[in-house]
């Protein structure tokens, strides 16, 4: 397989801090690959290395294939847009001559495909601004449309859709896709809004403590999430007996209800819940969230 990231065993040593002990992944080229971990886990320092902002104390990796210790890669490093934590921005341009700005760096021949870049990420009304005048949402948008400036192959974002809207969140999501299936853009993306990341990653890597500690296709993670149902009950505590007895994992929430792990066919868990003096209100199935997934391996990994 071609792998857009591969990174081994990839470390970063401050004095005092270990950041990435070790850290060995590989995002395929075409992946949205999702990059999950804790506060201080070391996601931002991981997408420092990989964008030379800052040097790996031992291990190494490769961009598309290419040693970064390779004289090739600072060719290659133009095929790759990103966001780093907050967005950088010339304060005294507007948002078009910052935009214009990031081609001429990048050493575009025009600015033609500025329009369509403005246009999808949201900012037509806002080009004569300067980014101090934008909202903290619009200057991620106008973060993300500097990224895209140089129609990269490859997008690292730190947090895209931090402080953006519902709608934004929307559209950006969207773009993200379009360029995804459209362009074969390839993306490794870092969020604490895992509701959010599971609707567009295709890979995930779980980072903890400056190590990858697992990594799963996005289909893994279906055919391996737990099933679930949500049930409300007229008496939670006889539910819990009933269960505890079946030896089912379960977790009582609050309102009655409760999340059931495990098979158990609806009508069997009814009639368990008759004999106890319990009704079963309502049902639903559902599907391991990623969330739940995450902290049930974090917890492991405790
Ligand atoms: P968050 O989700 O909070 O942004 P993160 O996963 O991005 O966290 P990092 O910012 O990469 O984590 O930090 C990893 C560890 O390295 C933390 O313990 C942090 O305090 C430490 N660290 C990061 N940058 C530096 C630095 N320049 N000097 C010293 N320690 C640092």
């Amino acid at each position: 397989m071609d792998y857009a990231i591969e990174t081994n065993e990839l470390t970063k040593r401050y004095k005092k801090t270990t950041a990435l002990d070790g850290a060995t992944l590989r995002v395929p080229k075409g992946a949205i690959y999702g990059l999950v971990g804790r506060n201080g886990a070391g996601k931002t320092t991981l997408i420092r290395v990989l964008n030379d902002l800052q040097r790996p104390t031992d291990g190494g990796y490769a961009l598309f294939g290419v040693p970064h210790t390779d004289k090739k890669i600072s060719a290659v490093r133009r095929r790759i847009g990103a966001i780093i934590e907050a967005p950088v921005f010339y304060g005294d341009l507007t948002v078009l001559e910052n935009l214009k700005q990031q081609c001429r760096i990048l050493g575009m021949p025009s600015f033609a495909h500025l329009d369509g870049i403005i246009a999808e990420t949201g900012l037509s009304e806002h080009v004569k601004k300067k980014p101090s005048k934008l909202s903290q949402g619009y200057r991620q948008r106008l973060g993300l449309a500097m990224a895209l400036a140089g129609e990269p192959d490859l997008l690292i974002l730190d947090e895209p859709i931090n402080s953006v809207d519902p709608q934004g969140i929307v559209e950006i999501r969207e773009l993200l896709l379009r360029l995804n299936r459209e362009k074969g853009v390839t993306m490794l993306i870092s969020s604490h809004i895992l509701d959010e990341l599971s609707r567009v990653a295709t890979d995930y890597g779980f980072l903890e403590q400056g190590r990858i500690v697992r990594e799963m296709t996005a289909r893994e993670f279906e055919a391996n999430a737990r099933k679930s149902m949500r049930v409300t009950v007229s008496d939670p505590a006889a539910l819990a007996v009933a269960l505890e007895e079946k030896g089912i994992e379960y977790k009582i929430l609050p309102d009655n209800a409760a999340d059931i792990f495990g098979e158990i066919p609806v009508g069997e868990l009814a009639a368990l819940l008759s004999a106890g003096g319990c009704t079963l209100l309502n049902v639903t199935e559902r599907d391991e969230t990623l969330e739940s997934f995450f902290l049930n391996l974090m917890g492991g990994a405790q």
